[in-house]
C-alpha cells in the first residue's frame, strides 16, 4: 500500500508522491490480474520511460539506475544513437529476414565477430539468452559424441549459477529449487561448487576434481563446462589460477570450455569481455542482454570447427538477427567502443567498490562483497552465525527505492545478494550519491529492526 515517504530532490533522484504512487496501482493491479504470479516480485516503480542511467515514472518521480534493467543497457537507457538506428532500419523497410539473408545481419555478425580473438570467429545471432545457452550444450553433445562417442555428454558447471529458463539451460543452472518442476533430470548436467572463497571456502581446483570423482563423473565423460564468468547472484569471479587449471583440465579431456558472458559481457566488468580476467580463452562465449542495451537479440560466438558441425539448415530461429535488433546492437557496440565503456566501468567501479567497502566496513550485516568493474554483490548475513538474511536485502532494497535509487529484488544465495548494476555510462558523482543512499537504508533498516 502507498506510504508518504520523505520528498527527495537532488540532482540524480526526485521522489513526490507516496510510494507506490497512488496513481499507479491501477497498472500494478492489472499486471498482477493479468499476468503470471512468476513474472511479479520487482519494487513497485512503473517505468514510463528511462535516460542515460535514470529511470522516471510518469508522476514526476526519477530514480538513479543501478539495474540497467537487469544488465541491458550497458550504453545507458534510451541512447539517442540506438533509437535512431532503430527508426532507420524501421523506416527503410526490412522488419524481418529470419534465415534469409540480409546486409544488415551480415553487418553484425562480422562487427561482433570482429570483437573477438581468433579463433573465436563464428557466430549464432540468437535472440535470448537461454538459446545461447541452448546453442552451447548443443555443440557440446555433438562434439562430446565427435571424439568420445556417446557416453561423453556430461555438462559440468555450477552450484547458484543462473543460465536461463529453457528446459536445457534450466538444468545447466545450479539453482535446485528451479529444477524441481523438471521431475526427471538429465544425468548428463551436473553441478560443482563454485569458489567463491565465501559460501564455498575451498578455491582451489583440486574441489572441481574431488567433486566430480564424488557424484561419479569420470573426466572422459565431461564433453563441456558451462560457467558464468561471475556468478550472477552473488557477482564473485572465480580465482584466476582456478580458472587456468580449468582450462589445461578441458583442453586435457577433450572438454569444451564455455564462458557464458550474458551478463559478463560488452564492458560490465570494466573489460569488453570478463573473460578476459582470467587470462584465458574459451571455446564458444555467449552474450545477451547488454549487446543492443535496448531490443532482444543474443549471440553465441565459437571456434568455426565447432560452430560449424551441423549441416545447413539445421541452426535457426525466427527471429535470428532481426533487422532492426541488428541495427540496435551495431550502433550499441559503437558507443560502447566509442565511449569507452568498458574503461569507465573500471574507473568507475573502483569508485563503487571503496563506497561498498565502507559500507560492509560499517554494517557486519553486509557480510561479503564480490564484483569488478560496474557490476557488484553485497549479500547481506546474519553477523552471528552468518546464514543468509534475504529479508535485510529485500528491506533494504525497498529503503532504497523510496528514497530513488532503484534495484532489482536480491539474487544469490537463498536471494541475499543486493546486486549493483548501473549502465556504464554512470558518472563517479553519481555513483558516490548512490552509495550514500544505500548506506543510509542499511543504518534505517537495521535500526527500525533493533527498535521492533
Ligand atoms: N545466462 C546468464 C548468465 C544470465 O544472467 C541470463 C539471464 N539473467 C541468461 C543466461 C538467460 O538469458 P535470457 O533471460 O535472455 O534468456
Amino acid at each position: 500500500m502507498p506510504r508518504p515517504v520523505p520528498q527527495v530532490e537532488t540532482k540524480f533522484r526526485r521522489i513526490v508522491t507516496e510510494i507506490p504512487v497512488p496513481a499507479s496501482l491501477e497498472t500494478l493491479q492489472k499486471l498482477e490480474q493479468y499476468e503470471l504470479r512468476a513474472m511479479g516480485g520487482q519494487p513497485p516503480v512503473v517505468w514510463d520511460r528511462a535516460e542515460g542511467f535514470q529511470v522516471y515514472d510518469a508522476w514526476g518521480n526519477c530514480w538513479l539506475d543501478w539495474s540497467s534493467g537487469v544488465l541491458i543497457t550497458n550504453a545507458g537507457h534510451g541512447r539517442q544513437e540506438i533509437v535512431d538506428a532503430i527508426v532507420k532500419q524501421a523506416q527503410h523497410g526490412l522488419l524481418t529476414n529470419y534465415c534469409f539473408p540480409s546486409a544488415i545481419r551480415a553487418e553484425l555478425a562480422e562487427r561482433l565477430v570482429s570483437l573477438t580473438p581468433e579463433p573465436l570467429k563464428k557466430i549464432f545471432i540468437l535472440t535470448t539468452g537461454s538459446e545461447t545457452v541452448e546453442f552451447a550444450i548443443k555443440v557440446a553433445r555433438t562434439h562430446g559424441q565427435k571424439v568420445g562417442g556417446r557416453g561423453k555428454n556430461v555438462l559440468v558447471s555450477f552450484e547458484k549459477a543462473f543460465h536461463g529458463r529453457t528446459l536445457g539451460s534450466q538444468q545447466v543452472g545450479g539453482i535446485p529449487v528451479l529444477k524441481e518442476w523438471i521431475g526427471n533430470l538429465d544425468p548428463g548436467f551436473v553441478q560443482v561448487p563454485f569458489p567463491d572463497g565465501f559460501w564455498t571456502e575451498d578455491t582451489s581446483f583440486d574441489l572441481f576434481e574431488r567433486t566430480l570423482s564424488e557424484k561419479g563423473v569420470a573426466p572422459s565423460q565431461v564433453c563441456g563446462v558451462v560457467m558464468e564468468t561471475y556468478q550472477g547472484g552473488t557477482a564473485a569471479f572465480a580465482p584466476v589460477e582456478y580458472i587456468k587449471m580449468l582450462r589445461q583440465w578441458c583442453d586435457g579431456h577433450q572438454a569444451l570450455l564455455v564462458f557464458d558472458e550474458v551478463q559478463a559481457g560488452f564492458g560490465r566488468t570494466g573489460k569488453l569481455w570478463g573473460y578476459e580476467h582470467y587470462g584465458v580463452l574459451p571455446d564458444l562465449t555467449t552474450w545477451g542482454k547488454g549487446i543492443s542495451s535496448s531490443l532482444p537479440i543474443s549471440a553465441i560466438v565459437g571456434r568455426p570447427e565447432l560452430m560449424d558441425m551441423h549441416a545447413p539448415g539445421s541452426a535457426s530461429s525466427t527471429h535470428t538477427g532481426n533487422p532492426v535488433c541488428c541495427a540496435a546492437a551495431l550502433a550499441n557496440v559503437d558507443l560502447i567502443l566509442k565511449e569507452d565503456l568498458a574503461g569507465n566501468a573500471a574507473r568507475v567501479g573502483e569508485v563503487l567498490m571503496d563506497g561498498l567497502r565502507r559500507i560492509q566496513g560499517r554494517f557486519k550485516e553486509a557480510g561479503f562483497l564480490a564484483g569488478k568493474g560496474l557490476v557488484a554483490g553485497l549479500a547481506c548475513v546474519d553477523p552471528v552465525h552468518g546464514q543468509p538474511d534475504g529479508k535485510l536485502a529485500h528491506d533494504i532494497v525497498y529503503r532504497a527505492m523510496e528514497k530513488g535509487l532503484l534495484m532489482f529484488n536480491p539474487v544469490g544465495p537463498q536471494g541475499c545478494t543486493i546486486k549493483i548494476a548501473p549502465p556504464l555510462t554512470i558518472t563517479a558523482e553519481a555513483v558516490e550519491d548512490g552509495c550514500q543512499v544505500l548506506e543510509e537504508s542499511f543504518a534505517e533498516v537495521l535500526a527500525e529492526r533493533a527498535g521492533q
